[in-house]
């Protein structure tokens, strides 16, 4: 487990530069799914704010005000101990959104969700608004249940893999699930980070840094990783990757 990193100006970056999501057709690859008409009688319901490196969008134990669905970029929701020790429980791109929480009910956020990857926009939606929506009970509904469902699966995964799998493999897959919603093969990335993020100590990070460059899976540097070898990284990976995958596949089609 490692502690939380300082952040040094030097660290927080803009936003990223992808333009805010068209009106016409959203970057979100949830509210893509929902019928055109569906979508459209949404669209004056929801806002659109920019997604800066390390933004907090959600604090531990703070209520949710706000439900977001990114454009891109990744968001890691993470939980911290009352030392200060925090692990990430989850990773969120434009597949899903950030707060389902508020999906089972729940007022309070039980992490900490943060832009780990910006990338742009996210489209955002007042939880006044997404209860009202659930209360539909129309695709807007479905959608929501259908993901929270595959991010309960996928944090049930994470969890398993946490205990049971090595920090080499925990890596590649945290790297390609990343990869995925990075939709880019460089982003922004440290190892102090990563560290934090796979809940290890720095040195274990960076010994398999070390090895998976030597493999020419990565290249690292400057603060930024980039994914050489991408079938190298699956097959380092333990099942993990391919069971969360194919329950979003299976729930999301
Ligand atoms: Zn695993």
């Amino acid at each position: 487990m490692a502690k939380r990193p300082a952040l040094p100006p030097s660290q927080r970056a803009s936003s990223g530069s992808r333009r805010p999501p068209s009106a016409e057709r959203p970057l979100n690859k949830l509210l893509a799914k929902l019928p055109p008409d569906e979508y459209q009688r949404l669209r004056p319901l929801l806002g659109t704010v920019p997604l800066k490196f390390k933004q907090i969008l959600h604090r531990q134990g703070e209520k949710i005000d706000t439900i977001y669905f990114p454009a891109g970029g990744v968001c890691s929701i993470t939980s911290t101990m009352t030392d200060g020790r925090m692990v990430e429980v989850a990773t969120v791109g434009n597949e899903g959104m950030v707060g389902s929480t508020a999906f089972f009910g729940e007022d309070v956020h039980p992490g900490e969700s943060m832009v780990q990857v910006p990338d742009g926009f996210a489209q955002t939606m007042s939880v006044r608004v997404f209860r009202a929506e659930l209360d539909r009970r129309g695709p807007f509904y479905s959608l929501a249940a259908r993901y929270s469902q595959a991010l309960m699966l996928l944090i049930m995964q994470s969890a398993a893999c946490n205990r049971l799998h090595s920090v080499e493999e925990r890596c590649a897959r945290w790297l390609l699930m990343t990869h995925d919603r990075a939709g880019a093969d460089r982003f922004k990335l440290t190892q102090e980070f990563l560290s934090v993020m796979l809940g290890v100590r720095r040195p274990s990070v960076s010994i398999v840094a070390k090895t998976f460059h030597k493999a020419g899976l990565i290249d690292y540097g400057h603060k930024q990783i980039a994914i050489l070898d991408r079938k190298g990284l699956e097959a380092t990976s333990c099942e993990c990757y391919r069971v969360i995958q194919a329950h979003f596949a299976r729930l999301l089609p």
